[in-house]
C-alpha cells in the first residue's frame, strides 16, 4: 500500500512522511477513525513508507522488493492481531488465532483496505459471535516481537480493532507496549479509542483520521460507481466522509430500484382509486419474503421523508439522489399534507407487524387501504 493508493487525507499524509524521515515514528501508534475513513491503510502505507529502502521523499517507490513484499502483506516483519473467534473449521479448542486466518485476512483487506468489523466476522464465517484479541493472541504478538527482525529491517505489528482486546490479553501487552523491543513499531487501528484501556492508551500516539474531504470522495465516487458529478457529491456529503458508508448507500439506493417501482405503482393506483391495481401490488409484496418486506417498508419512509422534506421547501437537506428528483417533484404537488404523518405511522405499524409475524396478507392489505383513504 503506498500512501498514493489512499484517498483524500493529504494533510495528514504530508504528518506521517514528516515523522519518518526526521525519524520521530513513535514505537506504538494508535490510529483513531470511523468505519471507512481508511485508516488501516494509513497504517499500512505507514508501515511501507517507514520500510521502503528507497523511497522518494513524497512516497514508498512501490517496485522494490520490501514494498512488493508489503504490497501483498506477506512481508516476514510484518505481523497482524485482529479479532477472531471459532468457525466451523478452526474450533474453539484449536484456540483460534490471527495466523489461522491470516490468507483470509491478507485476500479481503488487499482488495478492500476499508473493511469493515461485521465483514471481517462474515468473510471468517463467526457468524452472529464477536471476535476477541485474546490471551493467546497476545502470546503470538509478544513471540513474534521478540525474535530477530527476519530481514534485518524494522518490525511492524498492526493490531486491527484493539477495542476488542480483553483484559489479560491487554495486561500480557502492556509492558510490551511501554518499551517494545529496539526497531519494533506496534500501529493500532481502532473504531472505538473510548474501549481501549486507559494504560495502553496513555502508552500510545494518536494519529485522528479525520473524514475523507467531501470534493476528493465525491470524484473518486464518480469515477468508481459511475455516477453523476451531483449525485456523487451528495453520496459523498451524506456518508459524513465514509467510503464504505458511501459505498453501501449507493448500492442500496440500487438495490431498492424493485421497491421504488413498486411503492409508485401502489401510489398511482391509490390516487386513481383504481382497486384492482391496488390489490395486485398488495398480493405482490405479500410474495416477498421477511427481509424483502422490510426493505420495502424502509425504502417506503425514506421515500415520504424525502417527499415531506421536500414539500416544506427544503430541497438543500433533502439530500434526493437526481434520478429520483423529477418523481418527488411530480408527488409533492399531489399529496396532501396530512398523508404524511398517516403513512409515516401505518408503515411503522406494518414493520412492527413484519416482526411479530403477523400474515403478509393483512399486513400488505392494511397498508394499502390506508393509502388509498388518505391519499
Ligand atoms: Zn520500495
Amino acid at each position: 500500500m503506498r500512501f498514493s493508493d489512499i484517498i483524500g487525507h493529504e494533510k495528514l499524509k504530508q504528518q506521517l512522511i514528516k515523522l519518518s524521515n526526521e525519524g520521530r515514528v513513535s514505537h506504538a501508534v494508535l490510529f483513531c477513525e470511523e468505519p471507512g475513513y481508511g485508516a488501516l491503510a494509513l497504517a499500512l502505507a505507514f508501515a511501507q513508507y517507514n520500510s521502503c529502502p528507497h523511497k522518494k521523499g513524497e512516497d514508498s517507490c512501490g517496485t522494490c522488493p520490501t514494498c512488493n513484499k508489503f504490497r501483498k502483506m506477506i512481508h516476514p516483519d510484518l505481523h497482524f492481531a485482529v479479532p477472531v473467534s471459532a468457525t466451523k473449521k478452526i474450533t474453539a479448542d484449536k484456540k483460534p488465532v490471527t495466523d489461522m486466518f491470516i490468507d483470509e485476512w491478507r485476500r479481503v483487506v488487499s482488495a478492500n483496505p476499508e473493511i469493515s468489523e461485521q465483514e471481517w466476522y462474515d468473510t471468517i464465517g463467526i457468524d452472529n459471535k464477536q471476535g476477541i484479541i485474546g490471551v493467546n493472541e497476545a502470546g503470538q504478538i509478544l513471540k513474534k516481537l521478540n525474535f530477530r527482525a527476519f530481514e534485518g529491517g524494522d518490525k511492524y505489528m498492526i493490531i486491527w480493532l484493539p477495542e476488542r482486546m480483553n483484559q489479560e490479553a491487554a495486561n500480557k501487552l502492556l509492558k510490551l507496549i511501554e518499551e517494545p523491543p529496539a526497531g519494533t513499531y506496534i500501529f493500532m487501528v481502532t473504531q472505538a479509542p473510548e474501549r481501549i484501556i486507559t494504560t495502553i492508551l496513555s502508552r500510545c500516539q494518536i494519529v485522528r483520521v479525520m473524514p475523507i474531504e467531501q470534493e476528493i470522495l465525491a470524484r473518486h465516487l464518480e469515477e468508481e460507481s459511475g455516477l453523476s458529478a451531483e449525485d456523487a457529491l451528495l453520496w459523498s456529503k451524506i456518508s459524513s466522509g465514509s467510503l464504505s458508508r458511501a459505498r453501501e448507500m449507493i448500492s442500496s439506493d440500487i438495490e431498492a430500484g424493485e421497491d421504488h417501482e413498486i411503492l409508485i405503482k401502489l401510489l398511482d393506483a391509490c390516487s386513481s382509486k383504481d382497486m384492482t391495481r391496488v390489490i395486485q401490488v398488495w398480493e405482490r409484496l405479500a410474495t416477498f419474503n421477511r427481509e424483502k418486506q422490510k426493505d420495502f417498508c424502509y425504502y417506503t419512509l425514506e421515500f415520504l421523508r424525502e417527499l415531506y422534506i421536500t414539500s416544506l421547501g427544503l430541497n438543500e437537506i433533502a439530500n434526493i439522489p437526481l434520478h429520483r428528483r423529477d418523481v418527488v417533484a411530480t408527488w409533492v404537488k399531489k399529496i396532501k399534507p396530512a398523508f404524511y404523518q398517516k403513512s409515516y405511522d401505518v408503515m411503522n405499524n406494518a414493520l412492527k407487524d413484519i416482526e411479530r409475524n403477523v400474515n403478509s396478507k393483512y399486513i400488505f392489505a392494511d397498508v394499502s387501504n390506508r393509502f388509498f383513504l388518505s391519499l
